[in-house]
């Protein structure tokens, strides 16, 4: 046990020094994050996304959480330059996450447009900021992300919210013998 605190030990929304195995009581107590405590049957977790901003500027979202596989996975995201990038990591030993694959299903229940899902794989979870982009979800906001938006909805939090979206995260677990 090391209680060394690298650059990179630090919460990612507001800098305290935390180690890995704190993060997920932290974004409970301190951002109060949403998130499962408990597994789903079939691997499914809904979320509900939101922004204030959805062409004007760049947003971070507080990271989400869930408990899959007796682990805690995080659900992070941000917008960039016009692109809903969204990343999963699973907090336990940095091999265990090449275990598992994280879809990410955008659906509407208003409006009729197709739904969009994408297949990423699960990363070592760190408190640094995004990584690269092949690891994440690449979405843009216009015209794709804007077409699943409803406008003036409850967050999970409870509060209205301008721009809010619903979305899955499904985890499998990769077949060690099939590659
Ligand atoms: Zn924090």
């Amino acid at each position: 046990m090391s209680m060394l605190f690298s650059p990179s030990s630090r919460c990612r929304h507001c800098l305290s020094p935390l180690s890995q195995r704190q993060y997920i009581s932290h974004i409970k107590m301190v951002h109060h994050a949403f998130g499962y405590d408990e597994e789903s049957e079939d691997g499914s977790y809904t979320f509900t996304n939101w922004t204030d901003y959805i062409n004007e500027e760049d947003s971070t979202f507080y990271d989400d959480y869930f408990l899959f596989d007796g682990k805690y996975f995080v659900s992070s995201g941000e917008i960039r330059d016009g692109i809903l990038y969204e990343w999963i990591s699973l907090i336990g030993n940095p091999e265990e996450s090449e275990k598992y694959r994280a879809t990410l299903t955008l659906a509407s229940p208003k409006f009729k447009v197709p739904r969009i899902e994408w297949t990423i794989r699960v990363l070592p979870f760190t408190m640094e900021n995004r990584p690269d982009f092949k690891y994440c979800s690449g979405i843009p906001v216009q015209p794709i992300l804007a077409k699943f938006v409803s406008r003036n909805c409850q967050s999970d939090r409870g509060d209205m919210r301008e721009f809010v979206w619903k979305q899955k995260v499904t985890i499998t677990k990769v077949d060690a013998n099939s590659s």
